[in-house]
């Protein structure tokens, strides 16, 4: 099947002081390795906020981003295949793993792009062109096909977040013996209820916000606790005076991350998975004499995201059911000024809709 392909097309960058950019440039050629991808969906991220939207905090020591066409969470259709490209052929759904590593580093060849050290690393939407434009070049490494079942939509949400949501399960090794605690509910923290749940654990909510807890029961939460003064011994109520199995902090908060390690039960995992800020504990009561594990945890692995795939596909669980909040292209600035009031789910454009 041939596409038909535009000589131009339309993109968003982020130049800085909450703007968005549209930008018309040509539509890239893929290389050796590469495919073109007509963009169908691409949601949006707390990091975009964090280190772009209003300022490139690059110049304070921060993530590089480097005026290009913005979006890391790519999901899209293969319309023009580069040369040497043996597995994926035009027609196919993909999502995007969204850095490409050098691919002889370690963590590379583990699959871990994210982690590579190399100067080859670029990120889509930070260091070469991303997701939210009609068009991108995607390097085949970082593609992943998409199942039937799952939508462009879901592909966007797996690109980044259920990904990294998904991996700081794995390192607890959630299984259906735990009860999981997640703390933050944002987009990162639903996907963790989420797939605790489909992993088989009794899961708890904990948010500060009423809204972000109607959230979590909605998408199946066992327990929703507001997370005020009290909520450790409520936990602790809860679960008979013993603590959770496993504890994920997603809110990044130094409370938050706190509270973790309070409610963790003795043997217990605590991961840390929100982003910046800081933290102060006691180690003895806290972590030594309760024998925890206590890990971080960054993104995932392009292996690890592919078996989410499959996973997501195998439990018929849609993670589009987080988008609160859905634009066209055209209206992308619209959507990053609703996602920045920071009153929303997951905000996904969707190169579908009609403008
Ligand atoms: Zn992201
Ligand atoms: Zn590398």
């Amino acid at each position: 099947m041939k596409y038909e392909i535009p000589k131009k097309m339309i993109g968003m960058k982020l130049p800085g002081g909450a703007k968005v950019q549209k930008v018309e440039q040509p539509v890239p050629v893929p290389g050796p390795g590469q495919v073109l991808l007509k963009m169908k969906a691409a949601s949006l991220c707390g990091s975009d906020l964090k280190y772009i939207y209003y300022e490139h905090t690059d110049k304070t020591g921060g993530a590089r981003y480097d005026d290009v066409i913005a979006g890391h969470e790519p999901s899209g259709q293969v319309v023009q295949v580069g040369e040497d490209v043996l597995d994926f052929k035009e027609g196919d759904r993909v999502v995007v793993y969204h850095i490409q590593g050098c691919g002889y580093c370690d963590e590379c060849k583990k699959g871990f792009f994210i982690n590579c050290q190399n100067p080859e690393r670029r990120a889509y939407g930070w260091q070469r062109d991303g997701a939210l434009a009609e068009y991108m070049v995607a390097d085949v490494s970082t593609c992943i096909h998409l199942p039937d079942f799952l939508t462009y939509e879901d592909g966007a949400m797996i690109a980044c977040g259920f990904g990294t949501a998904y991996q700081g399960l794995l390192r607890a090794n959630v299984s259906g013996r735990d009860r999981v605690l997640v703390m933050g509910l944002g987009p990162v923290g639903q996907a963790a209820l989420i797939l605790a749940k489909a992993m088989g654990a009794e899961t708890i909510g904990v948010d500060i916000s009423e809204e972000r807890l109607e959230m979590a029961k909605k998408i199946g939460a066992d327990q929703v606790l507001l997370g005020d003064d009290d909520v450790v011994q409520k936990v602790m109520e809860y679960t008979d005076g013993k603590g959770v199995e496993v504890a994920v902090d997603c809110s990044g908060s130094s409370i938050g991350r706190h509270r973790c390690l309070e409610v963790a039960r003795m043997w217990g995992n605590v991961v840390f998975l929100g982003e910046q800020g800081t933290v102060t504990f006691e180690p003895s009561p806290l972590l030594l004499h309760k024998n925890l594990t206590l890990h971080g945890s960054w993104v995932t692995s392009v292996g690890n995201m592919e078996r989410l795939v499959e996973f997501l596909d195998r439990k018929k669980i849609h993670p589009s059911q987080i988008i609160t909040h859905r634009y066209p292209l055209s209206r992308t600035e619209e959507a990053y000024r609703v996602f920045a009031t920071g009153k929303t789910g997951k905000v996904c454009v969707n190169m579908e809709m009609e403008d």
